[in-house]
């Protein structure tokens, strides 16, 4: 069986390492009980109280992030919409909701029929924004209103419609990601998919 070695987090050491994030985030860090509790769930039957949270404002707060928690041995933990049922958006880590500001489409190429995109952009609020140049994003999970392009990496979400269109990863040409080390990695992936979404940090894995 697995195990980590991974620092718990409680008390007073909760507190230093929120301290520590507050001086190298510049956006939202949220350590506090009521935060904790909000972030503990997701749509699956599970429940775990995070570290804390952060929110990120930009990729330096993502690697600063990364830096800090590998310094004090802490797991990070990235969440989209939280949509997920099998537990995955919950744990005893730093939470990293990109939801809330790394959302925006960054540029949309309408002669090569792909976009630019934040990990925390909402797959709905996408493809509003595609459809005016005759484009969409095609993976139509139930809770597109809800669930982000990053969530959908991540579970390689599909949809009733992708028996025809594809699932996720049929979908994704290039992605930025910031590594458990701190590194930052740039995949491409398949040729003759339609749409290329990318931008540090889609996605962070170890
Ligand atoms: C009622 C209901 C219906 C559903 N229907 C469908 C369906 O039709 N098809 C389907 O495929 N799924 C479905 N789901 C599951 C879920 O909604 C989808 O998988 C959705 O795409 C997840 O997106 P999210 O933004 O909520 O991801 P989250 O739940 O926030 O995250 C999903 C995973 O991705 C990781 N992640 C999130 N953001 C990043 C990032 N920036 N970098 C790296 N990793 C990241 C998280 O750590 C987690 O492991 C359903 C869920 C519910 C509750």
């Amino acid at each position: 069986m697995a195990s980590t070695t991974a620092t718990r987090v409680h008390g007073k050491e909760r507190e230093e390492l929120a301290d520590i994030l507050r001086k190298r985030v510049s956006g939202e860090v949220r350590f506090d009980a009521f935060s904790r509790v909000l972030y503990s769930t997701d749509a699956s039957i599970y429940q775990m109280e995070p570290v804390g949270v952060v929110i990120p404002r930009n990729v330096d707060d993502v690697l600063a992030v990364m830096e800090v928690a590998r310094e004090n041995n802490v797991p990070v933990l990235p969440r989209g919409g939280g949509t997920s049922l099998a537990g995955q958006t919950v744990n005893h880590a730093i939470i990293l909701d990109f939801s809330k500001y790394l959302n925006q489409v960054l540029e949309i190429n309408t002669e090569e029929g792909w976009a630019r995109v934040q990990p925390g952009i909402v797959l709905d609020q996408l493809n509003r924004q595609l459809a005016p140049h005759g484009l969409m994003y095609a993976p139509d999970p139930t809770t597109s209103s809800r669930a982000c392009i990053g969530g959908g990496i991540g579970n390689n979400t599909c949809g009733a419609h992708s028996v025809i269109y594809g699932k996720s990863l049929d979908h994704i040409l290039e992605v930025y990601a910031v590594l458990t080390d701190g590194s930052q990695a740039h995949t491409l992936t398949g040729q003759d998919v339609i749409h290329r979404v990318h931008d540090v940090p889609v996605a962070v894995v170890g």
